[in-house]
C-alpha cells in the first residue's frame, strides 16, 4: 500500500541530517571507541532526586490516563516560571504539557498554519524543523542566517521572505541550536516588526533557554504587542536533563491554547503523571538546580572556544548553548567530508553543519557532551585535523 506524500515526503526526500550519528554508533556497537559530539544528550543522566519523585508518584497510582493539558500543579508552576522570566502576565490557561519540545512545535504549527500555508524557519535550523513543519501540511521556506552576520537574522531579509511567501508563522529558536548564538535585542526587535507589519504568528523555541553564558534571555512574546501571536515551545530536556521524559510545553494565548489542548486529546494524549509530578518536582528546585545542570555546558564552552580560538581555529562567536560551532571552511572540505574523515581515522564524531542546512556548510558542531578530559583530546585531535588538512589545500 502506498502511504501519503505528505509522510512519505517528510524530509524532502533527502536525510534527515542524522547520518553520521547512526555511522558512529554503527562503529560503536562494532567494538570501536568512539568519542561522541553528536546529539545535545547530557553526559550525566537524570538526576536521582527527580527520579524517587517519578517512583513515588507512580507507586501512588499516577499511571493512569493523564490529565491533558498537565496537572494544575504543573502547569502553574510553568506558568510562573514563564511569567517570573519575561515579566509577562501568564496563567495555566496559558500552558498546555505536550511530550517533549518537540510535540510542542508541531501542536504550534498545527495551531498557526492550514494545510499549503507557508511557515518560515531560519537556517541554520534543528534538524527536525523542516520535517515538523511538512508534518503539520505546511510548506516549509527557510530564510538565511549568514555565518558573515554572526548567524543573526536579517529583519529586511525576513520582511521580503513573509511577503514573497504570505506566511502565516516564523520559527525561531534562540538560544540557538546549532550555532549557539543567542539573538541580540536589535534581531529580536526587527523579528517583532516583521510579524506585526505581515501579522505572522511567531513560533517560539526556547528549549535552551537556561544554557545562556553571557547576557540575558529575552523571549519575542515579551516585546510589544507580541504576547497575543507569539507561541513558545520550552522543555525540561535541556534544563533539567530530562531528555528521556518527553515533558514540554507550549505558551500562548488562551484561545489557540485551548484549542492545542483539543489537539492533543486526538495525538498524543498527553503525559503521564508520574512524569508530570516528577516534572513539577524538578522545577520547584530552582535556578540554583539549573545552574548546576548547566555548569559543564557554560565550563566547557568557555574552555573549548578558548582552546580552539588560541589554536587559531574560527569559533562561530557564541554565548550560549551545550554546541560550539567551528567555521572548517580554510580545509577546502565540506563539513560533510570533514565529520566522515574525523570519524573514520580518528573515531571522533561530530555534526557537519551542512545537517542543519545550507547556511552553515563548511561548518562543524561540536556538542560538549563527554567530560572534560576526553573532550578536550577529542578536540585537540580535531584542530590537528583542521591544520593538517588547510595545509595540504594551501
Ligand atoms: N528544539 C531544539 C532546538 C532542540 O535542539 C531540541 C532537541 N535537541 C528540541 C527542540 C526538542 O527537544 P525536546 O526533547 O524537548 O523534544
Amino acid at each position: 500500500m502506498r502511504v501519503s506524500k505528505r509522510i512519505a515526503g517528510l524530509t524532502g526526500g533527502g536525510s534527515d541530517g542524522w547520518d553520521i550519528l547512526r555511522k558512529a554508533r554503527d562503529l560503536q556497537n562494532a567494538g570501536r571507541d568512539i568519542i561522541q559530539l553528536t546529539i545535545g544528550e547530557h553526559d550525566r543522566r537524570t538526576e536521582p532526586e527527580i527520579l524517587d519523585e517519578m517512583h513515588r508518584s507512580a507507586l501512588g497510582g499516577h499511571t493512569g490516563y493523564p490529565v491533558l493539558p498537565g496537572t494544575d500543579e504543573l502547569r502553574q508552576a510553568i506558568a510562573e516560571r514563564v511569567e517570573a522570566r519575561t515579566g509577562i502576565a501568564t496563567g495555566t490557561e496559558n500552558v498546555v504539557v505536550t511530550p517533549g519540545g518537540q510535540s510542542a512545535l508541531f501542536a504550534a504549527h498545527s495551531a498557526a498554519c492550514d494545510p499549503g500555508d507557508t511557515a518560515l524557519f531560519i537556517d541554520p535550523y534543528y534538524a527536525t524543523y523542516p520535517g515538523t513543519i511538512r508534518g503539520a501540511g505546511a510548506i516549509a521556506e527557510t530564510v538565511t542566517a549568514r555565518a558573515e552576520n554572526d548567524f543573526q537574522p536579517d529583519a529586511a531579509e525576513l520582511a521580503d521572505a513573509a511577503e514573497r511567501t504570505c506566511a502565516r508563522s516564523l520559527l525561531i529558536n534562540s538560544p540557538n541550536n546549532p550555532t549557539g548564538v543567542v539573538y541580540s535585542a536589535q534581531t529580536m526587535d526587527g523579528i517583532a516588526a516583521v510579524a506585526r507589519a505581515h501579522n505572522l504568528w511567531i513560533i517560539s523555541d526556547e528549549v535552551y533557554d537556561t544554557q545562556i553564558w553571557d547576557g540575558e534571555h529575552l523571549s519575542p512574546r515579551q516585546l510589544l504587542g507580541m504576547t497575543d501571536r507569539t507561541l513558545v515551545a520550552g522543555s525540561l530536556s535541556k534544563s533539567h536533563a530530562m531528555t528521556g521524559s518527553r515533558l514540554g510545553w507550549l505558551v500562548g494565548p488562551a484561545e489557540a491554547i485551548a484549542h492545542v489542548e483539543n489537539f492533543g486529546t486526538h495525538t498524543t494524549y498527553g503525559v503521564a503523571g508520574f512524569i508530570q509530578d516528577a516534572g513539577h518536582f524538578a522545577l520547584k528546585q530552582g535556578e540554583a538546580f539549573e545552574a548546576r545542570i548547566a555548569a559543564p555546558f557554560r565550563r566547557r564552552h568557555q574552555q573549548v572556544s578558548g582552546y580552539l580560538e588560541a589554536r587559531g581555529l574560527h569559533v562561530v562567536p557564541s554565548t550560549a548553548s551545550m554546541y560550539l560551532m567551528l567555521d572548517i571552511r580554510s580545509t577546502g572540505l565540506s563539513g560533510d567530508d570533514f565529520a566522515e574523515r574525523l570519524l573514520e581515522e580518528h573515531s571522533i564524531a561530530v555534526m557537519p553543519g551542512e545537517s542543519f542546512g545550507s547556511a552553515a556548510a563548511g561548518h562543524l558542531r561540536v556538542a560538549l557532551t563527554v567530560d572534560d578530559e576526553r573532550l578536550m583530546i577529542a578536540v585537540a585531535v580535531l584542530a590537528d585535523m583542521v591544520d593538517e588538512v588547510s595545509t595540504a589545500a594551501a
